[in-house]
């Protein structure tokens, strides 16, 4: 992959959150790694920063994982004033980069699409790569035609669509554990499963994201972005290889069989309450937030696999900000057994596997004879802490960026079928079809199914 390798990484949108709180503590974290190579960085917003703010931004970032690499980025790095949707801007900008160049969209959605049409105008370097965060688009058309347009311009191995839950170890701990032990795959199937559940409830609020998040929703910024990946991962069939085309095509296949049940679909936002010491105002009043719009912080979809495997099973992806407790894993709940010797009693429930991501860890709840009398059963949970990975998320991302892997970047078709799925929703909830509910901070979020989810996996 040599060939492929990435000479110069420009960051768009350097005074963004993302650039400070996630991309650049990765880029450390992956220049840290030893698997690293020399790479300039370039970092390019249209405000008036001067090459030393811009230092001092990478300085603190990289500031908790040092390494002679970092020192070598941060000593050579600079800043570019750059409007980034002006063509002429961009000419420049890429004129001033040396060797093969990475683009690295660290913008809000609608300005990555603009830069790129600015960029379509353009005759590109050889070797240009773009890699372009989540979410892919603003919408299923807008996503479409983003894809046409990427299309016309770069072969489809230098376009990184980043997510970079596909960097968590603890969500790639899926292909191990699913694909390196005979004891669970062959389980994995709708006569042994009676259902899924995909988590990922935050304790935190808005954060002074009200410009983006107020736009998005949890449904957008979690579930379509994120969680359908995992659930990909989760019930994909065995690909060949984890090369690009195997892994992508073998998401792609189950996402296409994959369909909402809008009905079922549940959507609330938080009220004020507390977390903890820390008092959280009601989403509506929070600093930007137009409460007309009815942005839901909390989202929750059951979603159907229409094929051989998975018929029958129910997926639920819920996901919520504010939230009293941070709960972020994947449950799995096998199916009682067909017949339990008479003899045996008590009522423990079905085994279940959790996979989470924070803490990282692997329960397996079985179901044994009990302590006391032999003949009475309960649930005993095998439970291994996993090894966080060696790189952060987006360090993986930057890794597979900077060395021209794009196995852990979301195909273009994928990010389409995450667009289609949830868009059935997306315009019943626009349309008022369901209802937009309340729940205070700090609580287990809306009643029913979604209380169901933060109790103790009792199925
Ligand atoms: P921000 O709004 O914090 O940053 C965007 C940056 O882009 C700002 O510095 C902004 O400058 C700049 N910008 C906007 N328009 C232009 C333009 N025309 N020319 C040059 N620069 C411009 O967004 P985030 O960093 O939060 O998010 C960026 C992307 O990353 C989004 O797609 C988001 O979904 C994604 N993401 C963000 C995460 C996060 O935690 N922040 C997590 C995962 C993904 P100005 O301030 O002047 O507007």
């Amino acid at each position: 992959m040599t060939a492929d390798r990435i000479d110069t990484l420009v960051i768009l949108g350097a005074g963004g959150d993302l650039t400070s709180r996630l991309l650049l503590p990765g880029l450390a974290s992956y220049l840290a790694s030893g698997r690293a190579h020399p790479i300039e960085l370039v970092g390019a917003d249209r405000s008036t920063e001067t090459d030393d703010q811009w230092r001092s931004i990478v300085a603190t970032a990289f500031g908790s994982n040092p390494s002679p690499a970092s020192e070598r980025v941060l000593k050579n790095t600079r800043y570019v004033r750059t409007d980034v949707t002006d063509p002429t801007a961009l000419t420049a900008l890429l004129a001033s980069c040396r060797g093969r160049t990475a683009l690295y969209f660290a913008l809000p959605p609608a300005i990555t699409e603009l830069a790129c049409r600015a960029l379509s105008t353009l005759p590109l370097p050889p070797g240009l790569t773009l890699a372009l965060e989540k979410p892919f688009g603003t919408d299923l058309d807008s996503a479409r035609a983003l894809n046409r347009l990427l299309e016309t311009m770069l072969p489809e191995q230098q376009l990184f669509r980043v997510d970079h839950f596909l960097g968590k170890s603890t969500v790639l701990n899926l292909l191990g554990l699913r694909f390196a032990n005979r004891i669970f795959e062959p389980l994995f199937s709708s006569p042994n499963i009676e259902r899924v559940d995909i988590v990922f409830d935050e304790t935190l609020g808005l954060e002074n994201r009200a410009g983006y998040y107020d736009r998005a929703g949890a449904l957008i910024d979690m579930i379509q972005s994120h969680l359908l990946l995992v659930l990909a991962l989760a019930t994909m069939e065995p690909p060949a290889s984890l090369a690009e085309g195997d892994l992508r095509g073998a998401m792609a296949q189950v996402l296409r069989a994959t369909h909402a049940d809008t009905a079922a679909s549940r959507r609330a936002r938080y009220t004020a309450g507390r977390i903890g010491d820390r008092e959280l105002p009601a989403y509506a009043e929070e600093p930007g937030v137009d409460p007309a719009r009815n942005t839901e912080t909390l989202a929750e979809v059951t979603l159907a696999i229409d094929n051989w495997r998975w018929a029958g099973v129910p997926f639920r992806l819920r996901s919520g900000k504010g939230l009293g407790v941070a709960r972020q894993d994947i449950l799995v709940v096998f199916k009682e057994v067909p017949h339990l010797p008479t003899g045996l009693t008590g009522a423990p429930g079905p085994s279940c596997l959790r996979i989470s991501m924070k803490p990282a860890t692997l329960d397996l709840d079985l179901v044994l004879n009990g302590e006391g009398d032999p003949f009475t059963l309960e649930r005993t949970a095998l439970r291994a802490r996993l090894r966080d990975g060696q790189l952060s998320a987006y360090g993986e991302v930057l890794g597979g960026l900077r060395e021209g892997d794009p196995s852990l970047s979301v195909g273009g078709d994928v990010a389409e079928e995450c667009w289609r799925i949830v868009t059935p929703i997306l315009e019943a909830w626009r349309a008022n079809e369901v209802p937009l509910e309340a729940y205070p901070a700090g609580s287990e979020g809306v009643a029913a199914s979604a209380s169901r989810a933060g109790s103790e996996d009792q199925p």
